[in-house]
């Protein structure tokens, strides 16, 4: 009697777990998670894949929220690696000029390191000869970030925290971030950023992608679009003079499509100061939410990517400082000259020093949100 209770019980269970395999919903988003090394001082740093059905997938560690691997597929559905990275944790520990990280506290310069909040003056790490650089020696771009995953019916979601406390790299206040990285249907990669603070601060955050579309050695070649009537010229350090130029007719104006090479050569001031394009774009439609900020496109690949955002500004970097000394990632040769391009959604730079600049205090009970979306189509 008992064994043929029992032989009922295992055979329900069977018919239980063969219909269940049937009736599983569909999988339409795949997270997978392995190690992916360790630190130089012992610390385990592990690596997010995520997947969708229309051929996209993004790798992402927790050492610095580090994209190192974005997939989409190209015109003819072949998947195509577009961000530059390397393939070991060590590499990205030695010399990493930010591939595919995250950027705090402060995306981008501030002038000498310093500003005053509150009447009080603050001394950041000067790491860009005299001024304070994405977040200093020590940025969240090397710092470990905590992670947790979810999978929704609308997205694969990898949710990343960092505590910063006062006095880091010589901000003020500690300061929890979160930054959510959401893959969709529609090949769009999310990024979310929302942090809050115990003390007046500032913050900047952005991602520091280096994108190149095509399998050619450098990206001239891509058309680019900017949604700016106007950008920010600098000084011979790269902070910006406070004035905003029209683009209009000159080698910045991106209006329409127009090859990152075409004016790049140029013998203007703004382009030799910045070694080619090195430069904070004002986008249009400010406070209208999220909005097209750029479009960039490569002909042979057939691959476009649009930058949407609810960010006043676009960094728009054309990998000048890349000189053929830095090893890519699943091949033996070297990152050239202008391998890949930025497009860094932010805030002006230097705007803790400039009252003109759209503001980027953060208060104590005020909650720091922002939004970028990566969208891809082929
Ligand atoms: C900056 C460049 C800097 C680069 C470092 C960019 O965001 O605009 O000036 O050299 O980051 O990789």
């Amino acid at each position: 009697m008992h064994l043929t209770i029992k032989k009922i019980v295992v055979s329900l269970l069977f018919v239980m777990a063969i219909s269940s395999c049937n009736t599983t919903p569909k999988q339409d988003f795949i997270i997978h998670k392995d190690h992916f090394g360790e630190t130089k001082d012992g610390k385990p740093v592990e690596r997010y894949t995520l997947s969708n059905l229309s051929g996209m997938r993004v790798q992402i560690i927790t050492y610095g929220g580090i994209i190192t691997s974005l997939e989409v597929p190209d015109a003819l559905g072949r998947p195509k690696d577009v961000v530059l990275g390397y393939d070991t944790l060590l590499q990205y520990e030695k010399s990493n000029p930010y591939f595919g990280a995250l950027i705090g506290r402060y995306g981008n310069r501030i002038a000498e390191g310093k500003f005053s909040l509150n009447n009080k003056e603050y001394t950041l790490v000067q790491n860009d000869g005299k001024n304070h650089l994405h977040g200093g020696n020590k940025g969240f771009d090397k710092v470990l970030w905590t992670a947790e995953t979810e999978l929704l019916e609308e997205g694969a979601r990898l949710k990343l925290y960092y505590l910063s406390t006062d006095g880091e790299e010589g901000y003020p206040g500690n300061l929890t971030v979160e930054v959510t990285y959401t893959l969709t249907q529609d090949n769009s990669l999310a990024v979310t950023y929302k942090a809050t603070t115990d003390h007046s601060t500032v913050l900047n955050l952005t991602q520091h992608s280096y994108f190149n579309l095509g399998e050619e050695e450098d990206i001239l070649n891509h058309e680019l679009l900017i949604n700016a009537d106007a950008y920010l010229p600098v000084d011979e350090t790269l902070i910006p003079t406070g004035e905003i130029e029209a683009v209009g007719g000159t080698a910045f104006d991106f209006k329409t499509f127009k090859a990152i090479g075409k004016d790049i050569e140029n013998k203007e001031i703004q382009l030799l100061r910045g070694l080619g394009y090195d430069h904070c774009w004002v986008l249009n439609d400010q406070g209208t939410g999220l909005r097209t900020a750029a479009l960039v496109k490569h002909a042979v690949s057939g691959i476009q990517m649009e930058v949407l955002t609810d960010e006043p500004g676009i960094q728009f970097y054309s990998g000048n400082f890349l000189d053929g000394t830095l090893p890519k990632k699943n091949s033996s040769s070297f990152y050239g000259h202008r391998s890949g391009l930025c497009l860094e959604t932010q805030h002006y730079p230097n705007s803790p020093n400039e009252p003109s600049f759209p503001s980027v205090v953060l208060n104590p009970g005020e909650a720091y949100s922002s939004k970028t979306i990566f969208k891809f189509s082929n």
